[in-house]
């Protein structure tokens, strides 16, 4: 590809967003759309949506048509934006006069707003960060009736060129704010394009969903998605460690979001996962103290990653309690299961306990704290 070797040399975090490959699973839906725009027998819609649980690729797929869409060679880089234009220069230095985003930390120049396969170590690094600022994110990331406003002369100014707004995370919008957004979904502009993105879009108001039209980007056939994350992995973990059923069960756990599934297998707290079950099980029969198994996994893994990893065990303690197979094949949970039986309230209470202590960490409560209690209870798991 020679998008690719040009950007080599000014690799940095905009060029991991706007001028990546294409993910393979988006190959029709891209072709569909730069067909529609390239033809011009049909206009892109005024406002789209990409919609869906995260690590399906839905960031790395706007970013890289709104690139495409803005740049000045596009008719002759039909596959992606060419990197080289005035207008890719401008994106590559966060200064694009022709789009707007919100919320502001979402500009692809942080790297906060990666879902791109290349950017998966600084999406972890992203995520350590925001363990100690996580409130203040969380603030961030609303979308209020002001900054809305505030896209309105951006929106009416009229003009030659392609005018893009991207609202990442929108379902973070304030009434008042989706209120002030339906306003301008009922009266599209010519030239003028709207990006909508949401891990959650059960929580968007229908009035808005039912005035954008949704981006059909969750459908990955199961063969597609195996084949990519087995090359994305082949690089960076060992080959016979990922064989096709650890693959599978990787995406599987993951609820068939291959970018999830990278990311998790790249996890430090996935490859502990025997060890959990090794702590758990000298917990239940005393072998172990909870004080010496909180100080042994303090020097493993923070607490947010202990809470990952006792997530996803607990997921397969549920299954195997119900009856059903654990998605996990690689570690013996069920023997484990047979020797020491959770009971259902016990699941219940661990379960909880979890949630509590993601609500706690926000708040600044101690990481050993946390862990030291963490331990208790599952020595009466
Ligand atoms: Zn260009």
């Amino acid at each position: 590809m020679s998008d690719k070797t040009q950007n080599t040399g000014t690799m940095d975090t905009t060029d991991h967003i706007y001028f990546a490959a294409l993910l393979p699973w988006q190959k029709n839906l891209w072709s569909q759309l730069t067909k529609r725009v390239l033809t011009s027998q049909q206009s892109l819609p005024h406002a789209l949506l990409a919609a869906g649980m995260q690590g399906m690729g839905k960031r790395a797929f706007v970013w890289r048509l709104v690139a495409w869409l803005l740049c000045r060679k596009r008719d002759s880089h039909p596959t992606g934006a060419c990197g080289a234009c005035e207008s890719c220069q401008w994106l590559r230095s966060g200064t694009h006069p022709s789009l707007q985003v919100l919320p502001l930390i979402s500009m692809p120049i942080s790297a906060d707003s990666a879902d791109s396969a290349d950017n998966q170590e600084k999406l972890s690094n992203a995520a350590k960060d925001k363990k100690s600022s996580k409130t203040a994110n969380n603030s961030a990331l609303k979308i209020k009736v002001d900054d809305i406003r505030n896209l309105q002369p951006f929106i009416y100014q009229g003009g030659q060129g392609m005018r893009i707004c991207v609202l990442d995370h929108a379902e973070q919008m304030t009434i008042a704010a989706a209120n002030a957004l339906l306003k301008t979904l009922e009266e599209p502009q010519a030239k003028v394009h709207l990006f909508l993105i949401s891990d959650t879009p059960a929580q968007l108001l229908p009035t808005i969903k039912s005035r954008v039209q949704q981006l059909p980007l969750q459908t990955i056939q199961p063969m597609i998605a195996v084949d990519y994350v087995t090359q994305a992995l082949g690089s960076t973990v060992n080959r016979e460690a990922v064989g096709t059923a650890a693959i599978e069960q990787l995406i599987q756990l993951a609820n068939g979001a291959p970018l999830a599934a990278i990311a998790m297998a790249q996890a430090p707290w996935y490859s502990k996962r025997a060890l959990w079950l090794t702590t758990w099980q000298a917990l239940r029969s005393g072998k172990r103290s909870s004080v010496a198994a909180s100080d042994y996994w303090q020097n493993q893994l923070s607490i947010t990653e202990f809470i990952q990893l006792s997530e996803l065990m607990l997921l397969d303690m549920r299954r195997l309690y119900l009856g059903l197979n654990e998605l996990q094949k690689d570690v013996n949970l069920s023997a484990a299961l047979e020797k020491y039986p959770p009971d259902n309230n016990g699941l219940a209470l661990f379960s909880n306990s979890l949630q509590q202590k993601k609500i706690a960490l926000q708040q600044n409560v101690q990481e050993k704290f946390a862990y030291d209690k963490l331990m208790q209870e599952l020595a009466c798991l």
